[in-house]
């Protein structure tokens, strides 16, 4: 936030110019984060958190209205769920669909252990989960700490069993066992993406023997005999499963001054809640359509029916439009999503002291200095970067600074250092405007992850500027 006669630009650290009312605020939206984030450790808990805030808030099951042949008129509220995992949210505008959306898309996946279709073993007396990591994480990183198990069963019957074990007081948690250092002088002089192997990502799950004394692998088989117990499961009910170890515990304000979040999944639920938030309290009728779009698989691809390679934007822009009064076509569906504007809402990188050398500090992200806005992202010569125009790009500037949303310009590292992408590309073919914008993170992908709480308020409030002006 400058005067508009600066000359020069520099970026202040969002505490020095806070009003006191604007850090009440700050606070209380943080704890409801914090809610939020301890809640929605997986997309599917993330999915049913907000559908429950949104139903709550009055919004209508659009797939429910397409059934009963409703019609739609401005203001609206309308949501839509894909595989119980991605999620569409929105609030019709006064102007036609046709003259384009206003959406916030952000991501509910992320890094983690997923459990394999054959996972349970028995070896030197100790039972064991195998399973497969999903996205990119350090492997170092998930040995030797606590881990909970998320996930479900499904019953060839279409009976769903949702597990969630490892979080609340006095429940178990797992974890994996890492090499003492007395005996890993040779693991230790392998490099750090070596010395665990994503085949030995193993999670220990039991270590005592069934009372049957006449089974093999007593070991494997309680454990057996304590899930039959509780979730009335067997072995091959794994096969129709999808169970994934996440870190176990709350998320928590870190730091003495309290002005840090620390929580598992921030990458990008950090941005999710944020986007849900903004459209929740998104006063009256808006005009142009509000939209929020949360959706899954991002950390590996996008693809699939609940990642935003699928049709899912589309066919439910589609549904709104048939149910809008006009005659659908496909051409007023291309004429919605390429008048659109995007926000492609996810976390970016914030300059880390300790690893100073990655960034270029001046196109760095700084925590605490509100929301960060990326032109690009990319590999190498930007490659894979949808390079916003900077015609949108000084759109955002102008709205965000009507609404005094503190925000900064940054790159993921610096050039040639790595880089990475996000959805931002799969919206832009429809011909919409998008660009990045999202929360710098300190050990993003980590099981734990670091956000600063001004940087955390001012996602929210820069996502409530986009979808309001
Ligand atoms: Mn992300
Ligand atoms: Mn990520």
């Amino acid at each position: 936030m400058k005067t508009k006669t600066a000359l020069t630009y520099d970026r202040p650290n969002g505490y020095e110019k806070l009003p006191p009312a604007e850090a009440k605020k700050l606070e209380s939206y943080c704890a409801d984060y914090l809610g939020f984030l301890g809640a929605a450790k997986t997309e599917r808990e993330a999915h049913d958190q907000a559908v429950a805030l949104l139903r709550g808030a009055g919004f209508r099951d659009l797939d429910e209205l397409v059934a009963a042949g409703a019609k739609l008129s401005p203001g609206d509220k309308v949501y839509r769920g894909c595989g119980g995992k991605a999620l569409l949210a929105a609030i019709l505008g006064r102007r036609p669909l046709e003259q384009g959306l206003r959406i916030v898309g952000a991501h509910t996946d992320s890094p983690r252990l997923d459990v394999k279709q054959n996972p349970l073993y028995e070896s030197g007396e100790l039972a064991l989960l195998d399973t497969h990591y999903y996205g990119g994480i350090k492997k170092y990183q998930w040995v030797a700490v606590p881990l909970a198990l998320h996930g479900v069963f499904v019953k060839p019957d279409g009976r769903k069993i949702a597990v969630r074990v490892g979080e609340e007081p006095g429940d178990p948690v797992f974890c994996i066992t890492d090499l003492l250092p007395h005996l890993g002088r040779e693991q230790m002089r392998k490099t750090m993406s070596e010395a665990i192997e994503g085949e030995n990502l193993d999670v220990l799950v039991g270590s005592v023997p069934s009372r049957d004394k006449k089974a093999k692998e007593r070991i494997k088989l309680r454990v057996l005999e304590l899930l039959r117990q509780r979730y009335g499961i067997t072995e091959e009910d794994f096969l129709s499963a999808e169970l994934e170890f996440v870190p176990a515990g709350a998320p928590r304000e870190a730091g003495f001054d309290r002005s840090l979040v620390i929580g598992y999944g921030q990458d990008d639920r950090v941005c999710a809640y944020a986007a849900l938030r903004a459209l929740l309290e998104l006063p009256g009728t808006p005009e142009r359509a509000s939209c929020v779009l949360l959706c899954d698989k991002e950390e590996i691809g996008s693809h699939g029916a609940t990642g935003m390679e699928s049709n899912f934007l589309e066919n439910s822009v589609g549904e709104m439009l048939a149910l809008c009064g006009g005659a659908y076509s496909e051409l007023s569906l291309k004429r919605a999503l390429s008048a659109s504007g995007m926000l492609s809402a996810d976390v970016n990188a914030a300059f880390d002291p300790l690893f100073a050398g990655v960034s270029e500090k001046k196109n760095a992200a700084l925590l605490n200095h509100g929301v960060c806005m990326s032109k690009y992202t990319g590999v190498g010569g930007k490659s894979g970067a949808s390079d916003a125009g900077a015609e949108f790009v000084a759109e955002i500037r102008r709205i965000f600074s009507e609404h005094g949303v503190a925000w900064q310009a940054a790159e993921l590292g610096k050039v040639d250092q790595g880089g990475g992408g996000t959805i931002a590309l799969l919206l832009a073919r429809y011909g919409m405007n998008v660009v990045d914008c999202g929360t710098p993170l300190l050990s993003m992908h980590a099981p734990w992850e670091v956000a600063g709480k001004f940087d955390v308020y001012m996602t929210y409030k820069g996502y409530s500027a986009f979808l309001r002006d």
